[in-house]
């Protein structure tokens, strides 16, 4: 009795991953349905964007068969799987293969029911569970497509900017010299080749790329795609993420349109960072540079290193300094802002994966690495590189810790011990940063080890403060970027 107990305790306690269908279609099938087809009707409510369905049925032992599509309020066939996929999802912008994605309206839609073999003496029951999305934002998604890629918490590594057929970017033809639009699968390619964890497909003002990520999703398991677009104005480009929903680009007005455009993201739950900030912008890349008024609590983060600035690729920092100086929590992330997957000089910032942003996230899954970014606990590195690591914990003397991206609340005159845990990157040396200005602590800041801890402490003055740290290679270039962890008073 106890022990039954303690077990409905524990799955009372346990996180419920599994989303509950808001339908569930049954049915009972004998041979008299052997060779037919039939419609199963279901009602789908207004302002649904999303459907998703999962399927099962008995008697495969006994070798019944049935096979599965959909049509629409107006009888148009979305789609058909036959037997080879027991789920499936579509909407306005994506579908899973079998399926065109399709403007979800409200009204009667009919699963499409095709059996093929149910013997004489056998019967089959079917369940059909239907999930309706009221947006298209990531957190909406049922887990039904939604799973997690790695379950366990840890730092991963991926690209959140790159181009492919859907706006400008570019690769060979397979078999010759010939420039042509690049399909996401070479990007998809390169990404995994480098050991990425997560890729993002931003493109500009467009979201058609998604449908083939959906596509491409399994094939790369378990390197996450991540679907994104660059928004792309007159005045500025910002990275959304976490959303398919539509959102106006035409900023025409940099003072009403510009945070309006932060509010539709907002209102959408996106994500969004601010790309290359400082890029000149001009003829040459029109609209490339951030000028539009902005209400920075809008604003998640900021592309502080971007690929494609080879010459002044550390112009985001100084940006970002003042952002956090005025007393934003913005995180610093970087993309590749990659154009052409099949390029790949060594060491060259641009390729897929370089740079590279290291989030800690709870899990590999969209909405966690999402939550990573909005969190702050994420590290930039130049290098691009599958191991190095920089990781910055603050303690004051009550017990209270912090990881990059947190705030820290302590007493003025508390003792901050700092630790900074370097790996693999013997040679380098650690730069600390304190409100925007190169900060000298009493501080050995030469690693020498592939995995070193550097500590040092502080008397914390009672002003609000922001720390971060930097790693420089032996010629003084930076390697990894770190978030700022805040202090605050009590
Ligand atoms: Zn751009
Ligand atoms: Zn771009």
């Amino acid at each position: 009795m106890t022990r039954i107990l303690l077990i409905a305790v524990m799955l009372w306690t346990l996180p419920v991953r599994a989303s509950q269908p808001d339908l569930v279609l049954k049915g009972h099938l004998t041979n008299s349905n052997h060779q037919t087809y039939i419609q199963v009707p279901f009602d789908v409510p207004q302002q649904t964007q999303r459907i998703t369905v999962k399927f099962d049925y008995s008697g495969k032992q006994e070798r019944s068969v049935i096979d599965l599509g959909l049509t629409g309020p107006d009888g148009r066939l979305l789609g058909w799987s036959g037997g080879n996929k027991s789920e499936f999802t579509i909407s306005a912008v994506d579908a899973t293969p079998s399926y065109i994605p399709t403007p979800i309206h409200a009204g009667r839609w009919h699963l499409l029911l095709g059996i093929p073999n149910l013997r004489k003496m056998s019967s089959s029951d079917y369940e059909a569970h239907i999930f309706f999305s009221k947006t298209l934002g990531a957190s909406d998604e049922p887990d039904v497509i939604s799973k997690p890629l790695k379950a366990q918490a840890g730092w991963y590594r991926g690209d959140f900017h790159a181009h492919t057929a859907h706006s400008d970017g570019s690769c060979n033809r397979w078999n010759s010299s010939e420039k042509v639009p690049c399909p996401v699968f070479v990007t998809a390619l390169a990404a995994a080749k480098r050991g990425l964890d997560f890729m993002a497909i931003t493109d500009h003002n467009t979201l058609s790329h998604a449908h083939s990520v959906r596509e491409l999703q399994p094939y790369f398991n378990p390197m996450l795609l991540l679907v994104g677009r660059e928004i792309t104005t007159f005045f500025g480009h910002a990275n959304v993420f976490g959303t398919l929903a539509d959102i106006n680009f035409q900023v025409v007005s940099q003072e009403s349109d510009s945070n309006r455009l932060l509010q539709d993201v907002a209102a959408q739950k996106g994500l969004i960072s601010i790309n290359h900030p400082v890029r000149p912008s001009g003829e040459l890349c029109m609209g490339c540079g951030w000028n539009n008024q902005t209400d920075w609590k809008k604003v998640q983060a900021i592309e502080v290193v971007n690929g494609a600035d080879v010459d002044t690729i550390f112009s985001g920092v100084p940006f970002w300094h003042s952002q956090l100086n005025a007393g934003h929590y913005i995180t610093g992330i970087s993309g590749s802002d990659n154009h052409q997957p099949d390029q790949e000089k060594p060491n060259y910032t641009g390729r897929v994966g370089q740079p590279s942003t290291v989030v800690f996230a709870s899990e590999l899954s969209q909405n966690a690495i999402i939550n990573a970014v909005r969190q702050g606990h994420a590290f930039i590195d130049i290098t691009g590189s599958n191991d190095k690591l920089l990781e910055i914990t603050a303690q004051s003397s009550g017990g209270e810790k912090a990881m990059m991206g947190d705030r820290l609340q302590a007493a003025k005159g508390t003792n901050i011990q700092l630790r900074i845990q370097v790996k693999n990157a013997a040679g380098s040396n650690v730069q600390l940063w304190k409100d925007g200005k190169k900060w000298s602590l009493d501080l050995d800041n030469h690693i020498t080890r592939n995995d070193q801890t550097i500590e040092t402490s502080w008397s914390f003055d009672g002003d609000a403060h922001w720390l971060r740290a930097d790693v420089q290679d032996q010629s003084g270039k930076t390697i990894m970027i770190g978030n700022p962890i805040y202090l605050h008073s009590k």
